[in-house]
């Protein structure tokens, strides 16, 4: 029989044990495994521990956060092992410029993060940027991509933990925006910027449910003819003091602040309202509403829209539910589920914004998708740079060979309608045939082309706008 003194000594060496494996456990969770540095969950735990500290000895602390330049080209010229050496390379770096009382994590993907105390914040800004701008050799290149960096500090520029994260990452943006490479702290401007649009997140919360947000409709047309076969769905936000606002003004905030599935929601059923009876009339063919990636990015996408459809009126073959490519390539699993969900009730899928993106005309092949609207970018040159035409000519032909149809957007010229009709284009949409227009004009408007007999079009003969 072991004495009790056995007992209790391997009692006590196995809670050790226990204890270290547990320490273990959590350090694990805290880190990051590819740069050994303090990962986002812990970042932000010791964040609000820091400023705790700061506050109670009337402190400063500066927030850096980090974003590299161009590790996308890296990670997709070179590939992902050397992208992650590369990270690691930066970890390192980033460690040994920290002094003893900085924190560095990484937060995720290409984005660092660093906490100092250091009294000048902007000499200690220019060595974090210069230290992650020398060159690094990887499978013997020298690669360079730089970094950009955003500084908030407590108290001056944000009383806690979550402002403090949002003007840092206010300034990285900007900096980003101006190209890179440089550090920018938060300042009147943006704070300036961050007050205007708090001051719309009230409003656009209160716009929604108000019933301020409405659907404006732009005439799709056959570009044989002319006529109008469908229209697009946009949003308009009539605010009560600015007037009618843009799609541009409030969008990205929606999306910022979640509110876009909402907005998206409430566009698509008072877009379907006006818009079921055209069909039913037999005035036009196809609706178009836009989609938020963001909402695509919910698993239930796919599903509550085929609910909320059957609520009204419209036909599921008469939607076309717009997507951006950038979505589909973020997350081609969940694209699929969606794209394939709505197919199978009869949905179309559009692929918005084609030429901006990678323009990947293969996914088109294994993916239910029908039509690919080509972007106004590429459009605008079409008659005046022959690179370009040539480019959107080829891509017609490729699509026509795929099956798929191609709508031209940002239409502003005769010109360019003449040219695109010539290389095969058979659906047109811009300014040059109508701009969006409030649903009780886009009635009139539908209801006069059906009045008027429809005339075809010689090959030469100028197209005419959109009305019969
Ligand atoms: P988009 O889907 O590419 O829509 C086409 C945009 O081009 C519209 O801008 C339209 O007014 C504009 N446009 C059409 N023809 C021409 C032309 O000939 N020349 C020029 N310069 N522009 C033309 P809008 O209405 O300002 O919408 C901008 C973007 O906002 C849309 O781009 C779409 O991405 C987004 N959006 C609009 N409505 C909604 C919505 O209900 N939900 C979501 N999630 N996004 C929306
Ligand atoms: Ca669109
Ligand atoms: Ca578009």
């Amino acid at each position: 029989m072991p004495d009790r003194a056995q007992i209790l000594a391997d009692l006590t060496a196995r809670v050790a044990e226990l204890e270290s494996e547990r320490e273990l456990t959590l350090r694990l969770a805290q880190t990051d495994s590819l740069t050994g540095l303090v990962n986002r969950g812990a970042f932000t735990a010791a964040l609000c521990e820091r400023l705790e500290a700061a506050r109670a000895r009337d402190g400063r602390l500066a927030l850096f956060v980090v974003d590299l330049d161009r590790f996308k080209h890296l990670n997709d010229t070179l590939g992902h092992h050397a992208g992650d050496l590369f990270l690691a390379e930066v970890g390192e770096r980033l460690l040994a410029d920290a002094g003893p009382t900085e924190l560095v994590a990484r937060l995720g993907g290409d984005e660092f993060a660093l906490i100092s105390d250091d009294p000048d914040t902007a000499r200690r800004a220019d060595r974090l940027v210069a230290a992650l701008t020398q060159p690094h050799a990887i499978y013997g290149r020298q690669v360079s991509p730089g970094a950009s960096v955003g500084v908030a500090v407590f108290p001056d520029d944000a009383p806690d933990a979550g402002d403090l994260q949002r003007f840092a990452d206010m300034a990285l943006y900007r900096v980003k925006l101006q190209g890179g490479r440089r550090w920018s702290a938060f300042d009147a401007e943006l704070r300036a910027e961050n007050q205007h649009r708090r001051t719309l997140e009230a409003e656009l919360r209160r716009a929604i449910p108000a019933g301020e947000i409405e659907p404006w409709f732009q005439p799709v047309v056959d570009s044989a003819d002319g006529r109008i076969v469908g229209v697009e769905v946009l949003a308009r936000w009539r605010h009560p003091e600015h007037g009618l606002m843009l799609p541009g003004a409030f969008v990205p905030i929606a999306e910022e602040l979640d509110l876009i599935g909402r907005i998206d929601e409430a566009v698509f059923d008072a877009g379907c309202a006006y818009a079921a009876p055209w069909v039913e009339e037999g005035l036009i063919q196809a609706v178009s509403f836009n989609v938020s990636p963001r909402d695509l990015m919910d698993p239930s996408f796919s599903r509550k829209l085929i609910g909320r459809l059957a609520k009204t009126d419209l036909p599921a073959t008469a939607l076309t539910v717009e997507i951006t490519e950038t979505f589909l390539l973020r997350d081609l699993a969940l694209s699929r589920r969606h794209i394939e969900r709505l197919s199978a009730k009869g949905i179309r899928i559009a692929l918005d914004d084609f030429g901006t993106g990678y323009s990947n005309l293969r996914a088109l092949m294994h993916l239910p998708i029908q039509t690919v609207k080509l972007d106004r970018s590429l459009i605008c040159d079409v008659a005046k740079d022959a690179r370009v035409g040539k480019l959107v000519g080829s891509m017609l032909y490729a699509a026509r060979s795929l099956g798929v149809r191609i709508v031209a957007e940002g239409v502003e010229e005769e010109a360019q309608a003449i040219l695109l009709r010539a290389a095969g284009c058979e659906r047109m949409q811009g300014y040059w045939f109508a701009r969006p227009m409030p649903a009780d004009q886009m009635a009139d408007r539908l209801r006069e082309s059906k009045a008027a007999a429809p005339r075809v079009f010689a090959e030469e003969r100028p197209l005419r706008r959109a009305r019969a």
